[in-house]
């Protein structure tokens, strides 16, 4: 990984400035103590996240409804099953009888 930008000189800036895109696109990371903006942590001295945590959340949360969606998707085809096999037993006691 490069530097952290916070330690890049004037020189390197304009010396660098394809690296600079990359570095700072998209900015997700901000550097609480000298502004700068960067995509990951790692390039900036006191990294905070511009991304805010309720997007994070909105994002986690959806995961979860997608995941719950599944499971109970699951639950249900078991529960299916369980009746069948429910019902087949009582057939079978019937005939017992
Ligand atoms: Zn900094």
């Amino acid at each position: 990984m490069a530097k952290s930008l916070c330690k890049w000189r004037r020189g390197e800036v304009e010396a660098h400035l394809a690296t600079l895109t990359e570095i700072t696109t998209p900015p997700r990371v901000a550097c609480s103590k000298c502004a700068r903006v960067a995509s990951e942590k790692g390039y900036v001295c006191r990294p905070i996240s511009l991304v805010s945590d309720e997007e994070n959340k909105t994002k986690k949360a959806s995961d979860l409804a997608a995941k719950k969606a599944k499971k109970a998707k699951k639950d249900k085809q078991k529960a299916a099953k369980k009746d069948k096999k429910g019902k087949t037993d009582k057939k079978v006691r019937k005939k017992a009888k």
